[in-house]
């Protein structure tokens, strides 16, 4: 039966393919296709994996008998009798071999979506007492994924999802070639990253907000995709084929012929679109009254440099520097390490600038560590970005040194995110001085930078003659600045409707910055979202941007507008938008 589920577009496009649910947990479980080859290989790795687990419970079981039936703990023999009895069960065998043998899944994901599936059927049961053996059957999962540890198949690079278009491509095959959609309940930055290289097609969470890093990275990979759909990894099953509309922000379950024969055809044209834009790659940008537009990459990893260099920007305007520290269990980069991720992204950029912004970890980019205390109550309002660097100074050392050195190879800027207080920006510059002192005794080359700050928070929008007085450059995170400034969790997808960054407020803040430093002759950018979204290109084109950073997907796009804007007739305009009460009103005029 068709139905939908509504939540929130975020990654632009339309994605059709099979689902693949998984749990939360289970993100970091290795995900690749095999080559054919490999097939055999893997399915003995799962057969070893569970006779290993096996003999473990035998010998468990063998020492209990040893003991008195006093001694011996009822409950326990039970419960071994039980996880054999799961380890042996056929449906969780004959399952994973499909998975692996029919999909060509390595055996960590067959495993793991085999628990999904029979997982489900657990939750369906009437009886509580086998209700509750799922969490016995995903102890035994854990058990053996554990014994598989150290013995995996060679990854081979994906290239299988083939973006199929034609809905008569898609009936036709329905094995291995399918391309398939990632459902999940939660997915952390961090999890998104490590699906760069293409698994999967599209993307579904039961929670986020537009503006939260998994909504971005998601953005960055350039791959369809709804946050927040509330109860979608409930709703949606395992193999179910789905339509991904992340313009719409919907994603249609067990869609009919009709309905995927139309989506089929709004893929073909998304497809079209995208190469009328590709045209566009060697315009310069610049408006129809001559003015030029810098038009900059974010990018969350060193080896995402060339794919913008690709895409047309003429340079790095935020790389989120935290993506090198998240998902490593607390064991922070080293500065070699470091120093190696900067240097990669700098030549990377072929001598465009690079700017690198000191880590940001906090909020919703945890650690995933104990390193040190993320601060629980409200980690929004806590110890992130700045404010995390600052209360390691050793740590935050580290890194200044690693960017200073890197920009001996090509242009750097360093960006501090989410600076409020003048003590801060004094700490800041301090250390950034130790850093280059450090670096001179120890004989080693560093490069000039160029010094910015993030301005997100409203604190620092209402200071900015202070900011000035410091920096080099400002960098408008709007993301942040409209979450502070409205107290809307961005992560959050109840409040994501208040999320609103035509709020007059914010546009205030925003309109003044840029104002204040044209005025001073200081660049200004913007790296958040409202950088790479086209319904606000002329308004703030009208405001006096001429600097926006943002995905590289999204560079060829905002070059559209602006090649069509012309900002002498947009500056009267984007002043009345300004005083407007109701902002949005005026968009369209
Ligand atoms: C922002 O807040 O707008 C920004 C660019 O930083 P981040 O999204 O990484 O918080
Ligand atoms: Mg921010």
């Amino acid at each position: 039966m068709t139905f939908a589920i509504h939540g929130l577009a975020v990654a632009h496009g339309i994605a059709i393919g099979r689902a693949v649910l998984v749990a939360s947990s289970r993100v970091d479980v290795a995900h690749y296709f095999l080559d054919a080859s490999q097939v055999a290989n893997e399915i003995d790795r799962v057969r070893r994996g569970r006779n290993a687990v096996a003999e473990e419970i035998h010998r468990l079981q063998h020492s209990i008998s040893l003991m008195g039936p006093k001694d011996t703990p009822h409950e326990l023999k039970a419960l071994l009798d039980v996880h054999l009895m799961l380890l042996q069960d056929e449906e969780l065998i004959e399952g994973v071999k499909h998975w692996i043998k029919d999909r060509l899944y390595n055996a960590e994901w067959a495993l793991t979506t085999q628990l999904e599936v029979i997982g489900r059927q657990f939750d369906e049961m009437e009886d509580e007492y086998l209700r509750e053996r799922k969490s016995d059957l995903e102890q035994i999962t854990e058990r053996v994924l554990r014994a598989m540890q150290g013995e995996a198949a060679p990854a081979i690079p994906v290239a299988r999802v083939a973006r199929k278009t034609s809905q008569a491509d898609l009936l036709l095959d329905d094995t291995v070639d399918v391309p398939l959609v990632l459902v999940a309940h939660e997915l952390s930055p961090s999890d998104m990253l490590q699906f760069k290289q293409g698994v999967f097609a599209g993307f579904v969470t039961d929670v986020g907000g537009k503006t939260s890093h998994t909504a971005i990275v998601a953005r960055s990979m350039d791959i369809p995709a709804v946050v927040g759909a509330r109860t979608a990894s409930q709703l949606i099953r395992q193999d179910d084929w789905l339509i991904i509309d992340g313009d719409a922000g919907v994603v249609i379950v067990d869609p009919s012929p009709i309905i995927l024969a139309e989506y089929g055809f709004k893929q073909r044209q998304v497809e079209l679109d995208r190469g009328r834009l590709s045209r566009l790659l060697n315009t310069p940008a610049v408006t129809l009254d001559g003015q030029k537009v810098e038009l900059l990459a974010n990018i969350e990893m060193p080896d995402d440099a060339p794919a913008a260099v690709r895409a047309g920007a003429v340079g790095v305007g935020l790389f989120r520097s935290e993506f090198l520290f998240m998902g490593r269990h607390g064991k922070l980069p080293d500065e070699e390490e470091q120093y190696r991720a900067y240097r990669q992204a700098v030549e990377g950029m072929q001598g465009l600038p690079v700017t690198i912004r000191t880590v940001d970890v906090g909020a919703d980019k945890p650690m995933g560590s104990p390193y040190k205390e993320e601060s629980q109550l409200n980690p929004a309002l806590g110890l992130r970005a700045i404010r995390w660097s600052l209360a390691d100074p050793a740590m935050f050392v580290t890194q200044l040194r690693a960017i200073l050195r890197a920009a001996a190879h090509g242009p750097v800027h360093m960006l501090v995110p989410m600076l409020a207080h003048l003590s801060e920006i004094r700490q800041t510059l301090a250390l950034v001085e130790q850093a280059r002192a450090e670096l001179k005794r120890d004989g080693l080359p560093f490069g000039p930078i160029e010094l910015g700050a993030m301005i997100e928070i409203p604190a620092a929008a209402l200071m900015l003659k202070t900011f000035l007085k410091y920096f080099d450059f400002l960098s408008i995170g709007t993301n942040d600045l409209i979450q502070y400034t409205l107290a809307i969790d961005r992560a959050d997808e109840s409040v994501a409707h208040l999320y609103d960054p035509l709020h007059p407020a914010v546009l205030r803040l925003v309109a003044e910055t840029i104002a204040e430093c044209n005025a001073q002759g200081k660049s200004v950018s913007v790296c958040g979202e409202m950088a790479g979204d086209v319904s606000v290109t002329r308004l703030l084109l009208g405001l006096g941007l001429r600097s926006f950073s943002m995905h590289p997907a999204q560079i060829l796009a905002v070059k559209q507008e602006v090649l069509r804007a012309d900002t002498s007739q947009l500056r009267g305009w984007a002043e009345s938008v300004l005083q407007a009460d109701d902002p949005q009103a005026f968009m369209g005029s």
